[in-house]
C-alpha cells in the first residue's frame, strides 16, 4: 500500500523494536527512561504477545539445585555463576521496576522433587558455598519430610530453597506494556515483521505491506527468524514448551514452585489449581518447533506425572493446555549482538525469561540509545 503524505510522520520512528515479549517490553522502558522524547515503536505481530511471556509458568526463579549442577558441570563455574547473577540482576531489576503486586510476586519459596537419587543430592554443601556470596544466605536445604506433607508419590528425596517465588505472567505483561506506554512507547499489534533493510522495516498487515523507518531496530522476536539485509538470522534454537492446569482440587497442599529433572518438569499451585509444564526432554527433537500446539507424547506424560507423583489419589481433570515458544543459544547464555549498523538482536533467556529478560532488554537498550 502506498502511504499518505499524512501517514510518513507515524511511519517514521527514532527506535522500532520487533517483538512485544517481556523483552521489546523492557527495551522500550530502558531507552525512554533514558531517552524520555525518543520516538519508540513496538511492532508485535499478534493482539498480544504470542511466544513465551504470557505462556510461560511464571516462576521467578535462578535455577533448581540439578539444573544448576548441570549447568556448572557443562559451562565450568565462572559462567554457571555469571547467568545466575544475570538472572538475579534482572528479578531485582523486574521487582523495583513493576512492583511485587503488580505482577502478582509471591514468595513462597520452592521444592525440587527427586525420584531418584541425582548427583544434586550429594552436592548440596559444594553449591551452597557457591551460591552464598550471590545470595547471602543457604540456598538449599534437604526437606524429604515435607513428601508427606505435600502428599507426592513416587519421591526419593526433596529439596528446599527460599530464594524463589511466583508470579502472574499475564499482569507482568500487562504492566510492563502500561508501563512503556506511559513513557511514549507506541504498541502497534497485528503488524509482523517480514524482514529489515538498512534503517528500513517491513511489516504486513492485514491490509497489505506497510515500510517504517528508523534509526535503530531492536529484534526481540525471542526463536523466531528475522531477515536482516538479505541474510535470514535463525542462528538460535526453538524448544516448545507445553503447559495443563488441573481443574480444582479440595485440600491443595501445594504451596510455591516446584522443579522436577533438572528443571525439565516444573509445577506450582495456581489458587486450587495445579499448573504443569515440561518434560521437553522426553521428546526434545520433537520440541524443537515452531508449531504452537500440544503433542500427546508431551501431554501423556504430564498427565502421568499428575496421576502417579504430583496428585496420587486425587480427583482432577485437565482444564486448560497451551504451548509456547522458548529460544536456546547454543552456550545457554545472553547474546545482545548488533547485526547492522541500524540492527540490534536481543536474545538469549534460555527458558528463563522472568528472570534474566530484563537485564538481556538492558543490554540492548545500552547499544542503541
Ligand atoms: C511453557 C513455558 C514455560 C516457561 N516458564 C517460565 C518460568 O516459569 N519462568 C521463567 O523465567 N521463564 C519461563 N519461560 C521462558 C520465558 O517465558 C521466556 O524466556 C521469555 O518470555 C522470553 O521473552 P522474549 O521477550 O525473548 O520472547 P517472547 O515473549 O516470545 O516475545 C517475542 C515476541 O515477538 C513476537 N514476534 C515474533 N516474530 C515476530 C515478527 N516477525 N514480527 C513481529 N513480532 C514478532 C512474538 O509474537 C512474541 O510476542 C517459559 C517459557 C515457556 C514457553
Amino acid at each position: 500500500m502506498h502511504s499518505s503524505w499524512w501517514d510518513q510522520s507515524w511511519l517514521e520512528v527514532d527506535i522500532v523494536i520487533v517483538g512485544g515479549g517481556i523483552i521489546g517490553a523492557s527495551v522500550a522502558i530502558d531507552v525512554l527512561d533514558r531517552r524520555p522524547n525518543a520516538r519508540v515503536m513496538v511492532l508485535e505481530r499478534d493482539i498480544v504477545p504470542s511466544g513465551a511471556s504470557t505462556r510461560n509458568a511464571g516462576f521467578a526463579c535462578v535455577g533448581s539445585a540439578s539444573e544448576i549442577l548441570h549447568d556448572v558441570q557443562l559451562l565450568g563455574t565462572t559462567a554457571a555463576i555469571d547467568i545466575i547473577e544475570q538472572r538475579q540482576r534482572g528479578l531485582a531489576l523486574l521487582r523495583q521496576r513493576l512492583g511485587d503486586a503488580a505482577m502478582g510476586l509471591q514468595e513462597h519459596g520452592a521444592h525440587e522433587l527427586f525420584t531418584a537419587h541425582h548427583p544434586a543430592l550429594d552436592a548440596v554443601d559444594d553449591l551452597n558455598v557457591l551460591l552464598r556470596p550471590l545470595f547471602n544466605t543457604t540456598v538449599f536445604a534437604r526437606r524429604d519430610d515435607d513428601i508427606v506433607r505435600f502428599g507426592f508419590g513416587n519421591t526419593h528425596a526433596l529439596m528446599y530453597t527460599s530464594v524463589e517465588g511466583t508470579i502472574d505472567s499475564g499482569k507482568m505483561m500487562a504492566a510492563l506494556w502500561g508501563m512503556a506506554a506511559a513513557k511514549g512507547a507506541q504498541f502497534r499489534t497485528g503488524c509482523r515483521v517480514e524482514a529489515i533493510e538498512g534503517n528500513r522495516v517491513h511489516v504486513v498487515t492485514p491490509e497489505g505491506g506497510r515500510t517504517v523507518k528508523a534509526e535503530q531496530v531492536v529484534v526481540a522476536t525471542n526463536a523466531w527468524p528475522v531477515m536482516v539485509d538479505g541474510v535470514v538470522r535463525d542462528e538460535y534454537l526453538p524448544a516448545r514448551g507445553q503447559v495443563v492446569v488441573t481443574s480444582a482440587i479440595e485440600g491443595l497442599a501445594l504451596r510455591g514452585s516446584y522443579h522436577m529433572d533438572e528443571g525439565f518438569v516444573y509445577f506450582r499451585a495456581l489458587g486450587e489449581r495445579v499448573l504443569l509444564g515440561g518434560a521437553r526432554n522426553l521428546d526434545i527433537t520433537g520440541e524443537q518447533t515452531f508449531v504452537m500446539a500440544c503433542s500427546d507424547v508431551i501431554q501423556d506424560c504430564l498427565c502421568e506425572l499428575l496421576d502417579t507423583v504430583i496428585l496420587p489419589g486425587k480427583a482432577f481433570s485437565i482444564e486448560h493446555r497451551w504451548a509456547g515458544m522458548m529460544g536456546f543459544s547454543s552456550d545457554k547464555r545472553p547474546h545482545v549482538d548488533r547485526y547492522s549498523p541500524h540492527v540490534v538482536r536481543a536474545f538469549g533467556c534460555n527458558g528463563m525469561g522472568v528472570a534474566i529478560g530484563s537485564t538481556i532488554a538492558q543490554q540492548a537498550a545500552d547499544l542503541v540509545v
